[in-house]
């Protein structure tokens, strides 16, 4: 009976989507904090941060946390987030 589960589990895994956990920062940039690293313990998760902290031009990224190491991927952004972007590859300045 545990062999049955075991396999039933690795083909649900499989068909599994992508995870996207997602939160704002208020306050500060876009990037993971000390404490959202130590709370991502999903190594395929998207981990996707805004922040609002300008009213006018929030700020998207998403990052991969696997082991406490942070990496940055590229996202497409979505209009309602930068609505300053006036082309596909006119990224808006970061400071
Ligand atoms: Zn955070």
């Amino acid at each position: 009976a545990a062999e049955q589960l075991r396999v039933h589990r690795e083909m649900e895994r499989a068909d599994e989507v992508p995870v996207v956990i997602y939160h704002s920062h208020t306050a500060t940039e876009a990037y993971p904090s000390r404490t959202d690293v130590s709370y991502a313990h999903e190594p395929d998760a998207h981990y996707v941060l805004v922040s609002t902290r300008d009213p006018e031009r929030h700020e998207l990224r998403s990052y991969r946390i696997v082991d406490g190491v942070i990496t940055e991927e590229p996202v497409e952004v979505v209009d309602s987030y930068a609505p300053q972007t006036s082309g596909a590859d006119d990224a808006p300045d970061r400071t």
